[in-house]
């Protein structure tokens, strides 16, 4: 297994986890860039979106965002959820991965 991600996941290589579930987990961005910014991830492993056609892990990744800002009180104020796709799209780890953003007003709103 080569991947990053399944690696941290798999508790083989070390990162800062928030919280966890029996399908997904959310760690802390190596590179934030922003005070709150924090990756949730589905346990199993799908290189990007395209790859994922499971409809319901899909729906609970946004769940589990929606969960995760609202721990962390965010949810009144606002965040953004990124899941960059492909070369174009801006992904660099080929783990299906969801960033959320948060802690102050985010500039811009598109690429
Ligand atoms: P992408 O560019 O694929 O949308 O997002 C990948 C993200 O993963 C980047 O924001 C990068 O900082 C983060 N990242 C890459 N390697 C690691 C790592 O080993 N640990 C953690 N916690 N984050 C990582
Ligand atoms: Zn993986």
């Amino acid at each position: 297994m080569s991947c990053i991600f399944c690696k941290i996941a798999a508790k083989e290589v070390k990162s800062s986890v928030v919280g966890e579930t029996e399908r997904f987990i959310v760690i802390k961005d190596i590179n934030p860039q922003a005070p709150t910014h924090l990756l949730i991830m589905p346990k199993e492993h799908f290189s990007s979106l395209v790859e994922c056609n499971d409809g319901s892990l899909l729906g609970g990744m946004l769940e589990t965002a929606k969960a995760v800002a609202k721990d962390l009180g965010v949810d009144e104020r606002g965040f953004r959820l990124i899941i960059n796709t492909k070369e174009e799209g801006g992904q660099t780890v080929f783990h299906l991965h969801m960033h959320l953003l948060a802690g102050r007003a985010l500039a811009g709103k598109m690429g």
